[in-house]
């Protein structure tokens, strides 16, 4: 397997996104940042929050390859929910947060995580197919206070965060190794290159990254930014992975 990636912040800010991988396994963390004024009950920051995730994530890749994506985020989150400490208010809906994408591949499958809305796109079979959770954006309604009653309750959206539950409501699956081409992992930052600019499409996105890098993507995304800022945050912390798996799951 080869794994190629970028991470950049938005322009003047720490960088809230996290990326992780190994011979054959990549994450992808987006943080969320709590909105000016909300109290998240916690004394911890978000880059706390998701280098801990990535790294209690990282250990348990390594060291438990049996154990379902899924089972393995649980274990993860609990970790982390641990680690804050009697200083923290751990039912705090506001309390630190991430997006969690995760790829695993073995001998003959690749399994996939996707919880919250960092999106994963996968060429299977020759087809370009994009694992998104989109639960976030289709919240009835978009306030803060309604955003912060639908998170991690059923019917509204789910992330990592203080809930070991969130892992078991993510997008799972597995893919025949074999079927699988080019893979990549982003943060919301560098896939607003499809969903926002309209710069290309996910399978434009997959040869961008193969022809001029991850790095590539991300100067495309802040020069777009720069000329068409549009709504919403101008600038967001960007991350792109790509994984080529070789024919047959000979690499890994
Ligand atoms: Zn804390």
């Amino acid at each position: 397997m080869q794994v190629s990636f970028a991470t950049e912040p938005a322009p003047g800010r720490p960088n809230e996104d996290f990326v992780g991988a190994g011979a054959d396994w990549a994450v992808v963390l987006d943080g969320a940042t709590a909105p000016a004024g909300v109290d998240s009950g916690c004394v911890h920051d978000v880059r706390w929050l998701v280098h801990r995730l990535g790294a209690e994530l990282g250990r348990l890749l390594l060291l438990e390859p049996a154990v379902a994506l899924a089972d393995l985020l649980e274990r993860a989150i609990a970790l982390v929910r641990a680690a804050h400490g009697s200083s923290c208010d751990l039912e705090n809906p506001d309390s630190p947060s991430s997006t969690v994408t995760l790829l695993r591949a073995s001998e003959k499958a690749v399994d996939y995580l996707v919880l919250c809305d960092s999106p994963l796109v996968v060429e299977v079979g020759g087809a370009v197919r994009v694992v998104l959770d989109g639960r976030a954006s289709r919240l009835p309604e978009r306030t803060i206070s309604g955003v912060s009653a639908a998170r991690n309750r059923p019917g509204g959206f789910w992330v990592a965060s203080t809930d070991p539950r969130a892992a078991h409501e993510a997008l799972h699956g597995s893919f025949d190794r074999a079927a699988v081409g080019r893979v990549a992992l982003l943060s919301d930052g560098a896939s607003r290159f499809v969903e926002r600019f309209h710069l290309g499409t996910w399978s434009d996105l997959l040869d961008l990254l193969e022809k001029a890098g991850p790095g590539e993507l991300i100067r495309r995304v802040r020069a777009a930014e720069s000329v068409d800022p549009g709504r919403g945050k101008i600038h967001d912390d960007a991350t792109a992975v790509l994984i080529g798996l070789s024919e047959g799951g000979m690499s890994g």
